[in-house]
């Protein structure tokens, strides 16, 4: 714990004194305050299992949810996912996350969206999850994905008057440096609430420690890819179509949907959706959103294109790399470009 600024004391009793403290603790999941989610497994649980469950219920529907979905069905796992919001992966765009559901059904995973969890019993040997409605479900096991929070308990921050957010959230809140609202205390990654990703953990440790050195050069606009990595896998960076039409931008919306040409000749035809939102004002790419085959891959290099301010038209211009599913970004706003591979209709993708 912070004993007081500059002094940490270990649980063996050291005292340490440093100048600056960073706390980097990360994030837990969130347990709900739920009757019986103490008896349901947590993500992390899931790699020390001796031996797998025949069948198990998913609480939640988030990229960590789904991701083990993914995993544990194909596994042999007979999964059921409840979700109490009307779409999976919910900061993802719309369409993406649609495919996304579609796909997971399309190989037997079972999907309950709108539905809440209002209890679970595991205390005979399997688990028995109430619904909303007042019906009873049984699995032999259950897990939860509700969400992560900042993992800042113990380390005596509110004895110290460090601020934290609002609302019972438990993140330290701090300025664009990583400074907590005591000097001396910095906070960086999950423990600060950021955006629970990696790459922005380890850029907020680096500005925070410039900062700390005296450093405080300007700090670019954040543009942070992210990816869901399921079977398919799904990809974003920037404005969702919903983020855009939230801020009020007026945009085009530049789509496509095809199947792999790498696999046109397999029983196993993968499906690729790609979606840019263009401003109208000056063909700015605002985001890209991708599902299918390296779907991760894809968003970086959208992230490449979105950090250089490029518009749909220099994107354009770029020379594609035959054949590739990115290829198909690059005349995503022409729309004579041929697609390689077979394109769905017209018709079908104005019925989505
Ligand atoms: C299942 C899962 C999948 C994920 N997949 C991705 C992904 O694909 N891509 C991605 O970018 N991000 C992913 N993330 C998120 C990513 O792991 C975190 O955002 C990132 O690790 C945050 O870094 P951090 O340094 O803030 O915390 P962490 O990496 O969590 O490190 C915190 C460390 O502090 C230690 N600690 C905690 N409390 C104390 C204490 N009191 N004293 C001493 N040590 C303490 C912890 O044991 C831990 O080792 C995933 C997370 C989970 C749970």
């Amino acid at each position: 714990m912070i004993e007081l600024p500059g002094v940490v004391r270990t649980d063996s009793g050291r005292r340490v004194e440093a100048a600056d403290i960073m706390i980097a603790t990360g994030a837990a999941p969130l347990v709900p305050n739920l009757p019986g989610a103490a008896g349901a497994l947590l993500s992390d649980d899931i790699f020390h299992l001796a031996s797998l469950p025949e069948s198990l219920a998913i609480v939640g529907g988030g990229y960590i949810a789904t991701e083990f979905a993914c995993l544990l069905h194909r596994f042999g796992v007979a999964v059921t996912m409840f979700e109490v919001g009307d779409r999976l992966i919910a900061g993802f765009d719309h369409d993406v996350a649609d495919r996304l559901e579609r796909a997971l059904r399309a190989q037997g995973i079972d999907i309950r969206l709108g539905t809440r969890i209002d209890a679970i019993d595991t205390t005979r040997s399997r688990a028995t999850l109430t619904l909303d409605d007042g019906t009873t479900t049984r699995f032999d096991d259950v897990m939860l994905a509700v969400g992560r929070r900042p993992a800042t308990s113990g380390l005596g921050l509110a004895e110290l008057g460090v601020a934290q957010g609002a609302d019972g959230a438990v993140e330290v809140e701090v300025d664009a440096w990583g400074e907590a609202s005591i000097p001396g205390i910095h906070a960086i990654g999950d423990a600060a609430g950021a955006m629970m990703l990696t790459p922005v953990a380890v850029r907020d440790g680096r500005r925070c420690i410039d900062a700390i050195r005296g450093h405080r050069p300007d700090q670019p606009e954040d543009i942070v890819p992210t990816a869901t990595f399921t079977t398919p896998e799904c990809g974003s960076v920037g404005l969702t179509e919903a983020e855009a039409s939230a801020a009020g931008i007026a945009f085009e919306v530049r789509s496509k949907a095809f199947s792999m040409l790498t696999a046109v000749l397999s029983n196993d035809p993968q499906d690729v959706f790609m979606k840019a939102i263009v401003a109208r004002k000056d063909g700015r790419l605002l985001g890209i959103h991708f599902f299918g085959p390296h779907a991760g891959e894809a968003a970086q290099m959208g992230a490449v294109a979105l950090s250089a301010g490029l518009t749909e038209a220099e994107l354009g211009r770029t020379m594609s790399l035959h054949p590739s599913t990115s290829e198909e970004v690059i005349g995503l706003g022409d729309p004579d470009m041929p697609i390689h591979g077979p394109a769905e209709t017209a018709e079908a993708l104005a019925a989505e």
